[in-house]
């Protein structure tokens, strides 16, 4: 059994990308299982095998102690952990290769906050477990924000330990212009220049975060269902190579 989290930020795609995923494993017929980890989610296009609303609701969390949606999500999962037992009781029930994890899109959750590793690691046990972290590319076409959101992956990488594959999402909404000079960035060309004037901080900041990057993100289309299968091999390649959650 092997784990896939889909994080990043809201709006990025997560929740189609699972449901569109999950179809593509299973036209490979292999045995897939969804999670929903976002209790504040109101309807989800796939059928979850397991979901958080069932033992939190952050609508009524948000309600009952007089919170915003952003502290009433970080309670709900803080809630979700002293229930830990039975969470693990119902997911133990679980058979299948893959386990996809839809997330909240409260990403802080997972870069800042202990909670989302946590949970991470009650969901995944024993098991082998990859996450892939979406940087959506309407918003990242703009090259101060594709480094901001690569930063954030970088965050999320560090603070979760899984091995991490960055997709660039939704690219079915860039122009070829776009896409290309995107598919440049994440070869680690080009990014500089198109900062225009920038710093001395924010150049060696950008230099060593080029460095960083294991592999370019796999530009992808949920709605197309373009790029999966570079993202499965990914995963294969993960799993084979045998990296695990630190
Ligand atoms: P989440 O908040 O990360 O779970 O994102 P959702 O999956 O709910 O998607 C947010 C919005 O982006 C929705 O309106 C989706 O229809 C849209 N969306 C998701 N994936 C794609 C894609 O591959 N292409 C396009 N054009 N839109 C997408
Ligand atoms: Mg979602």
């Amino acid at each position: 059994m092997y784990y896939i989290f889909f994080t990043g930020t809201a709006g990025s795609g997560k929740t189609t990308l699972v449901k569109e995923f999950q179809q593509y494993l299973l036209d490979l017929e292999m045995d897939t299982a969804v999670i929903n980890m976002d209790p504040a989610v109101e309807r989800v296009p796939y059928t979850p095998d397991f979901d958080v609303r069932d033992y939190v609701d952050a609508i009524e969390v948000m309600e009952r102690y007089g919170l915003g949606p952003n502290s009433s999500l970080v309670v709900s999962i803080d809630l979700l952990l002293t229930k830990a037992t039975d969470i693990k009781r119902e997911i133990g029930d679980i058979e299948a290769n893959y386990v996809l994890v839809d997330t909240p899109g409260q990403v802080e959750l997972f870069a800042y906050r202990d909670t989302g590793r946590l949970f991470s690691s009650l969901l995944v046990g024993e098991s082998k477990s990859v996450n892939v972290f979406l940087l959506d590319s309407y918003l990242a076409r703009e090259a101060r924000s594709y480094v901001s959101l690569l930063l954030l992956s970088s965050s999320v990488r560090f603070k979760l330990g899984m091995p991490q594959i960055n997709v660039l999402s939704k690219v079915d909404l860039l122009n070829q212009r776009e896409l290309h000079q995107l598919l440049e960035w994440g070869e680690g060309e080009g990014l500089v220049d198109s900062l225009g004037v920038i710093d001395d901080y924010s150049y060696e900041l950008v230099k060593t975060l080029i460095e960083s990057l294991e592999r370019p993100p796999i530009p992808l289309s949920a709605n197309k269902r373009d790029g999966f299968d570079e993202l499965y091999a990914e995963v294969q390649r993960i799993v084979a190579s045998g990296e695990d959650f630190a």
